[in-house]
Formats: C-alpha cells, sequence, structure tokens
C-alpha cells in the first residue's frame, strides 16, 4: 500500500519552488498556494512558470493527484453580503483556473461562513451553486471541500453539512472532501479513542460517502475534542496523541491520496514524515 506523505509548503519565489521544498523533506505529497492567500488579486501565472513547474514535478518525480493547492483565506462562498460573494466568486474561479493551467486536479477550499445572516441551510446551498458556476467554467479540477473545526460562523464542520453541499452540486464527479484531522477532533469526534476513530469513519461513509475522499490534512491538534478551536499541533503531542497516527498508518483507507502535514514547525516535517512512514 502507498501512502502519499507531504506538507503545506512555501511557494514564494515561485509555484516551482514547492516541488524543491517539498523534495527536500522527503515528501511524495504537498500542498501549497498558487498566489497570494492573503490578497484578493493575484497577477496572472506567467507561461513559463507554468511551464517549468509541470517540468520539474515529472523530474521530481510527484504526480500531479498528489498536489493539493490550498485557495485563500479571504474566499468566502457563503458570504451573505453580495460584494464579498462577487470578490470570492472572481478569486475562487481563478484558485481553479491556477490548478487547471498547473496540470492540476484538485482546488482544496474552506467551505464558508454565515455571519449570523443567513440560515445554515441557505449558505450550504449558496456554496454549492458557487462550486457549480466554477465547475463550468474550468476542466479537470475537482473542488475538494475541507471539513472545519467549527470556529465562529464556520460551516463544514458536521459531515451533515459536506453532504448537503455535495447533494448540491451537478457533477459529482468533481466534487470531494478534504478531512483535516485536527479539525475533526475539535468539532466533536475524538479520534484518540479506537472507539473514536472507528465511530467517526463510519459517519463519515454513512453520512457523506467514503467515495468522495480526496485528500487529508495530518494535524495534531492543541485543543480537544468538542473544543471547535483550530491550533494545529506537531504530530504526537497534541490530543491526537501517537496511537491515532499509528492506527491511521494502517488504514488502507487513506492509500493513494495526498496526505498533507500542516503542522507548526517547518523545521520538523522531514522527521515527522520519516516517524509516520515508520509507522
Ligand atoms: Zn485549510
Ligand atoms: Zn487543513
Amino acid at each position: 500500500m502507498t501512502k502519499y506523505i507531504g506538507a503545506h509548503v512555501s511557494a514564494s519565489g515561485g509555484v516551482g519552488n514547492a516541488i524543491l521544498n517539498a523534495e527536500a523533506i522527503g515528501a511524495n505529497a504537498f500542498a501549497l498556494f498558487t498566489r497570494n492567500q492573503r490578497s484578493w488579486v493575484s497577477k496572472p501565472l506567467a507561461q513559463l512558470e507554468i511551464d517549468g513547474f509541470k517540468a520539474l514535478l515529472v523530474e521530481r518525480g510527484f504526480r500531479p493527484e498528489m498536489v493539493l493547492p490550498h485557495d485563500s483565506y479571504l474566499i468566502n462562498l457563503g458570504s451573505p453580503d453580495e460584494e464579498t460573494l462577487q470578490k470570492s466568486r472572481a478569486a475562487f474561479f481563478d484558485e481553479m483556473y491556477r490548478a487547471q493551467q498547473l496540470g492540476l486536479t484538485m482546488l482544496n477550499f474552506h467551505p464558508g461562513s454565515h455571519l449570523n445572516r443567513i440560515s445554515e441551510e441557505e449558505c450550504l446551498d449558496q456554496i454549492a451553486r458557487e462550486i457549480n458556476l466554477a465547475l463550468s467554467k474550468t476542466e479537470g479540477v475537482t473542488a475538494v471541500i475541507e471539513n472545519t473545526a467549527g470556529q465562529g460562523t464556520n460551516l463544514g464542520w458536521r459531515f451533515e453539512h459536506i453532504a448537503r453541499i455535495i447533494e448540491g452540486v451537478d457533477d459529482k464527479s468533481r466534487v470531494g472532501v478534504c478531512i483535516d484531522t485536527c479539525h475533526t477532533l475539535a468539532a466533536g469526534y475524538d479520534l484518540s479513542t479506537e472507539m473514536g476513530y472507528q465511530f467517526c469513519f463510519d459517519d463519515f461513509e454513512r453520512i457523506v460517502g467514503l467515495k468522495y475522499l480526496r485528500a487529508i490534512h495530518l494535524n495534531d491538534s492543541k485543543k480537544g475534542a468538542g473544543s471547535h478551536v483550530d491550533r494545529h499541533e506537531v504530530l504526537g503531542e497534541g490530543f491526537l496523541g501517537k496511537a491515532f497516527f499509528e492506527r491511521f498508518m494502517n488504514d488502507s483507507r487513506f492509500d493513494d491520496m495526498p496526505i498533507i502535514l500542516e503542522t507548526p514547525d517547518p523545521m520538523r516535517w522531514a522527521d515527522e514524515i520519516k516517524w509516520l512512514r515508520s509507522l
């Protein structure tokens, strides 16, 4: 069985640098931002940069399906505010299009927040409409919804939220899910115990369906189960604990998809990846 493991590496200086940064930590998967994640507009990718990225990816032996771009933190496809929604729509399309240009197959994003101004259902249905719009204008890229910790008014922490979004997406072959293990714990699934672990993925299968699972963000958590606080921790040093990672690494349901570390200390990524492989 093959586990593809990496981290959310820096792409500063150009997207190609992410490949080198991933290689340097012994990764065979990685995540990156393809544009400035804290600004609404970015200049388009130059053809030279696109060609260079594709060539280097092949040269260094990475599979495009194991690269998981993450969208900008500003984007809120569920925004009740018309101006924010317009900006989010444009930026989300741009993110999807960049992934397409780079020959990648997925874009990972946070579903959105209702800001207490619309109902959860309205917000989720709007997110699905926005995904449909972006899918209709792009090709070959799957929109991968990340589950959240449920901080503030962020949706996507209940598997039911994700199921409702998927239900509203017309092309089910181009929508998927990324499970963030820190967020899952914070949302209320105590993955640290054998029983909690089984219960969580049984629930996911029943409510969403494992066939939609396309990626993992593998993080430990500084806060306990049900805290709804999104604070990532070094693997094995938080509330998930070492036993969780051992169980996870020996679970074939997570083979053949990018497993991405977003743990707080980039200096430790190489060791964390090595440790995971030893399990
Ligand atoms: Zn994320
Ligand atoms: Zn994450």
